[in-house]
């Protein structure tokens, strides 16, 4: 049914969802001009949206890339930026503590696509350096890991990287851009999954990666080919959650702080693991490459599995909840939940003890949490 629409005499001050599947054209010209990829000429959006593509310039310019491309979830974004540099044959390093469905991905799936991953200890670059082979072609850490809130030196990596002409991604996730942008640090690639802070209302799943024109391009076909794409409302939706991520972000680090303190202060707390802790092994590492320490912390509670089992169960305003990223403080146990595929050996080896409880610290009064927490820990 042809429908000529009313053309609007005032802009709408919120950009529009662009809810369609498809575009119709007024002539075999306009075919040809967005076939040939004209700017504003949309056929189909599992090719390109406009809701999705509004989100994409928004996102290059809190990482100062050139370019960005959003997918469906993170680990869609992350396998679409890697298999678009690696093939069979191909050998790619990667940091040991990775987020569990990354670790999954390199290990379960690479291999059998014939796709080499050695992990190594990323925080000291000579491991790095050392694993280096003529058939390397990625280098991939997270800024922040998980769950033991390490902090990898970009800069040190960027320069082994610039010196043996190897691509380097990082996964920004747990810092997010207010915190850290790899890409003025040397990263090649920044991966985000916008389903934790960037989107921050734990009403999204979705994934970007962002990087240079070229490198960005050379994604396209395979995520169209994949299909792995973002609905236009769901775009919409992180562009809307775009506008407070500064000031959510300042109100996550200032929670995590004070709770980092308090727990530390805490008789049955063994360790804290937050890098705006004097006593972090990264903390004067991540003053000078972060703007603040993150909205993410993790302790060890006496009593291994026992003892975190007491907590979370007391807990009366924090909820487990295996993510990250939204309004309200969660908790999540890796022993259990990320790192559950694991061997006890192997976590004992990472440093991941069954008393770690991992807290995402939301936007509430910082004190209100530190109660809760208190009285958990009472048993
Ligand atoms: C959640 C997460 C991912 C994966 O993102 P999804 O949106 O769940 O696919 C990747 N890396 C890190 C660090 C994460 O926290």
């Amino acid at each position: 049914m042809k429908r000529s629409m009313q053309p609007l005499r005032s802009r709408p001050a919120v950009p529009p969802i662009y809810q369609t599947s498809v575009f119709a054209f007024d002539s075999l010209e306009q075919v040809d001009q967005a076939f040939g990829g004209e700017a504003g000429a949309f056929v189909y959006s599992r090719y390109g949206n406009p809701s999705v593509q509004a989100l994409e310039v928004t996102l290059a310019h809190l990482e100062r890339t050139e370019a960005a491309l959003v997918a469906s979830s993170g680990m869609a974004a992350l396998a679409i930026g890697v298999l678009s540099l690696c093939g069979q044959g191909d050998h790619i390093i990667a940091a040991q503590d990775l987020y569990g469905g990354t670790q999954a991905l390199f290990q379960r799936d690479f291999s059998r696509w014939g796709i080499d991953v050695t992990f190594v200890d990323a925080l000291n670059v000579s491991r790095v350096e050392d694993a280096i082979r003529p058939n390397t072609k990625l280098i991939f850490v997270e800024t922040i890991s998980n769950p033991l809130m390490k902090v990898a030196d970009l800069s040190r990596l960027a320069a082994v990287k610039r010196g043996f002409g190897i691509p380097l991604m990082v996964d920004n996730t747990f810092a997010s851009p207010v915190l850290c942008r790899p890409s003025e640090w040397g990263a090649d690639l920044v991966m985000e999954s916008l389903t934790k802070y960037l989107n921050g209302h734990s009403d999204v799943t979705a994934g970007a990666i962002m990087g240079s024109k070229g490198l960005i391009e050379r994604m396209r076909s395979l995520h169209t080919d994949f299909g792995a794409v973002t609905s236009p409302f769901d775009a919409w939706l992180v562009q809307r959650s775009l506008q407070t991520l500064k000031l959510r972000m300042q109100q996550h680090c200032r929670n995590a702080v004070l709770l980092a303190e308090f727990l530390a202060a805490q008789p049955k707390v063994m360790k804290v693991h937050y890098p705006g802790l004097p006593g972090h092994p990264q903390h004067a590492l991540a003053a000078t490459q972060m703007s603040a320490y993150g909205g993410m912390l993790s302790f060890v509670v006496e009593g291994g599995c026992y003892g975190a089992a007491q907590v979370i169960k007391r807990l009366q305003r924090v909820d487990f909840v295996p993510s990250l990223g939204g309004t309200s403080t969660t908790v999540s146990h890796p022993a259990k939940t990320s790192h559950r595929g694991m061997t006890g050996m192997d976590r004992v080896r990472l440093g991941i003890d069954d008393g770690l409880i991992r807290v995402s610290a939301g936007l509430e009064d910082g004190d209100d949490i530190s109660a809760d927490f208190a009285q958990a820990l009472a048993w």
